[in-house]
């Protein structure tokens, strides 16, 4: 099982970390819901984390502060965030990276370094025009999509 790989800029990861959690703990009182300690470690590590990581990665990460950490628990939090778009899942990676977008989005573009791993978001957060118009008139009903780019990144290339 391979551990999570953490940003060398660990102050500006943890200010990221901060950012993000106040984000969700305020749409969280504004829509009612709670903001349980599990949601919040959850998102900690998958925002602290450099990397997209996997729910294994997430158990892991969590087992090092809190005894036994059930699985289901990690799944219900991750569903959670990944359903108000606080956190995107990679599907050929089968792994989660944080949204910085701000605000709840249908769709995404993600940018996947085949090299080092790393993903990017491309926040155009609307489909491609000929695509959309090519769905529009098949009359298809669109429920989600993300579209997931591989590639290398400036770093490795
Ligand atoms: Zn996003
Ligand atoms: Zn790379």
């Amino acid at each position: 099982m391979k551990a999570v790989s953490f940003d060398p800029g660990v102050m500006s990861k943890e200010r990221d970390v901060k950012e993000m959690v106040a984000v969700v703990r305020e749409w969280c009182i504004r829509n009612g819901v709670r903001f349980t300690p599990q949601r919040q470690m959850v998102l900690e590590i998958i925002v602290r984390s450099e990397k997209p990581v996997g729910a294994y990665d997430i158990l892991a990460e969590m087992a090092r502060t809190v005894p036994n950490p059930k699985p289901t628990t990690i799944y219900r939090a991750i569903e959670f965030l990944q359903s108000h778009a606080f956190i995107h899942r990679i599907e050929s990676l089968n792994a989660y990276v944080p949204c910085h977008a701000g605000h709840s989005h249908d769709g995404s573009q993600f940018m996947v370094c085949d090299s080092c791993g790393t993903v990017q978001e491309v926040h155009l957060c609307s489909l491609p025009a000929p695509l959309q118009k090519r769905i529009d008139d098949t009359g298809f009903a669109l429920s989600r999509w993300n579209m997931e780019i591989h590639g290398q990144c400036p770093a490795c290339r």
